[in-house]
């Protein structure tokens, strides 16, 4: 039998926290500068309420349409909503403004309609730059080659607040295996912050999932984004 199915969501969130402050001390980082996105996909409103109760204060939504009805039913909750999924240009509109971070730009032209969006609604949109960082061909994301070029057409974006880059490394058996995935996206940030962007700053790495959020605070992770790990198997 599966032990996750038996625990309830407060126990399994206490885990993931106490291993992610654990993690944060073992490589002399405050653990604070971790902060913990549930990704909510599949997960009800009731059981995003549970977490909620027991100390969660972030959840990242994939789907615009799931993430509307949740928000609204979650509004006088303690909770902060975060972007993680792959993000269509037409849907810019409605997510411009509902999202504290949106983790999942992957095109100058998506960034760009951000920007366009933010502007009308007088706001600044934070994001960060999802990255494919094993060049993959058949995910999305800016190429890490590329990135450098591509960050000085930023500076234009003034309704755009760069923060950081995001990245989700191909499947993997072993979590130790995404290490140097994650110290790859680490090191890539470093490099693009020496550029000195107007409006781009590289303080934040969204990286670790279920699997492997352990080795990502290692590697510097300052989001993670667990869904598996707290509210069970989805399909469950
Ligand atoms: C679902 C999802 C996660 C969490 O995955 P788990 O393996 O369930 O922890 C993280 N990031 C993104 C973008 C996701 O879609």
């Amino acid at each position: 039998m599966d032990a996750g199915a038996v625990d309830s969501i407060a126990d399994r969130l206490r885990v993931v926290m106490e291993r992610i402050r654990q993690a944060a001390l073992s490589v002399g980082r405050e653990p604070d500068s971790v902060r913990l996105v549930a990704a909510t996909k599949a997960v009800s409103v009731e059981r995003v309420r549970e977490a909620i109760a027991a100390g969660l204060r972030a959840a990242g939504e994939n789907r615009l349409q799931e993430a509307i009805p949740k928000i609204q039913a979650l509004r006088d909750e303690p909770i902060r909503w975060h972007f993680i999924g792959h993000l269509q240009r037409r849907k810019v509109r409605d997510v411009v403004g509902r999202f504290d971070l949106i983790h999942s730009v992957d095109t100058l032209e998506l960034a760009s309609e951000i920007d366009r969006r933010a502007e009308a609604a007088a706001i600044r949109q934070d994001v960060l730059l999802e990255v494919n960082i094993a060049g993959e061909p058949t995910k999305t994301g800016f190429p890490p080659g590329q990135l450098e070029e591509q960050l000085t057409y930023f500076s234009g974006m003034t309704h755009l607040r760069v923060r950081g880059l995001m990245t989700i490394p191909p499947p993997v058996d072993n979590p130790e295996q995404a290490r140097g995935y994650f110290r790859t996206l680490r090191e890539l940030a470093g490099g693009l912050s020496g550029q000195d962007v107007p409006g781009v700053a590289m303080t934040e790495l969204s990286m670790g999932m279920s699997s492997d959020y352990v080795v990502a605070v290692e590697e510097g992770a300052t989001f993670v984004r667990v869904g598996t790990a707290i509210f069970g198997r989805r399909d469950a």
